[in-house]
């Protein structure tokens, strides 16, 4: 894909799973890659040494989105280390799940303040010095389109809510000619959703191709989108599910 190299890339939460094979593929494509974590520290160390194998500038910042004035001021630190921000992806997300009557305003909170507002705060803050040719992206869910089941309506409220955000974001940013989308993955085998999970099975029958992607998938669709070749893509909503929508 072209127009990666250099670019500097910030994903919320790269440490494992999906965001980790996201930065992954920015490393691979020559892009300088600093990602957030919020406890694995050990994990982060390593993801970051691996980054650094490509041959790029690499960093893990510890900063929990939870904290949206911390997240911020991670995003200046980096623009002041790295330079402006070309590439956010808003990555980090918490899926707890459970009966509704059970779920508490301080769980709302939480799930919220992940899910949802650190995706305003961090987009917010990189926006300022952001150059034209800019890319937000943010990782949605399938969720958010379909319930299949009642054990996940935080989750999928929070997801929903991203919809909304990137469609106005768009048009905000058009004039800046920075593109704003949302991938919204299925099933993704991760520490999140296990491929091996009790419900793994009533998930894969809920689906056109009967299995479990992988992060690189969704890395491959987030580069494209960030490269020279997605510039024409801004407000979409795009579902890479393994048909569970459909
Ligand atoms: P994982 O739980 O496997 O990994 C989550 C990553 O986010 C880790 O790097 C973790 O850091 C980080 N993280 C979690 N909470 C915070 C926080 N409060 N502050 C900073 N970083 C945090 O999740 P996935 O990779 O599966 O999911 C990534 C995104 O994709 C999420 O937004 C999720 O909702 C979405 N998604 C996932 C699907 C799936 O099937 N896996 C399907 C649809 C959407 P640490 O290692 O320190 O905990």
């Amino acid at each position: 894909m072209t127009g990666l190299t250099n670019k500097v890339v910030f994903i919320t939460g790269g440490s494992r799973g999906i965001g980790a094979a996201i930065a992954n593929r920015f490393a691979a494509e020559g892009a300088k890659v600093i990602f957030t974590y919020a406890k694995s520290t050990h994990r982060a160390k390593e993801q970051e040494e691996k980054l650094k194998a490509f041959g790029v500038n690499a960093k893990a910042i510890q900063v929990d989105s939870a904290d949206a004035v911390a997240l911020q001021t991670a995003i200046s630190d980096t623009t002041d280390q790295f330079g402006p921000i070309d590439i956010l992806v808003n990555n980090a997300g918490i899926c707890p799940s459970g009966d509704f009557s059970d779920i508490t305003l301080t769980d709302f909170d939480e799930i919220m303040d992940i899910n949802v507002k650190a995706v305003f705060a961090a987009s917010h803050a990189v926006v300022k010095n952001m150059a034209e040719g800019g890319r937000i992206i943010s990782i949605g869910s399938n969720l958010a389109d379909i319930a299949v089941s009642g054990d996940t309506i935080l989750y999928s409220m929070s997801k929903s809510a991203l919809q909304g955000f990137t469609k106005g974001l768009a048009r905000a940013l058009g004039p800046k000619k920075i593109t704003v989308n949302l991938v919204q993955p299925g099933p993704i085998d991760t520490d999140m959703n296990p491929a091996d999970a009790p419900l793994a099975d009533f998930l894969r029958s809920r689906m056109a191709l009967p299995e479990y992607g992988t992060g690189d998938d969704i890395a491959g669709l987030v580069a494209f989108l960030a490269s020279d070749e997605g510039k024409y893509i801004t407000g979409s909503t795009l579902t890479i599910d393994g048909g569970m929508n459909a």
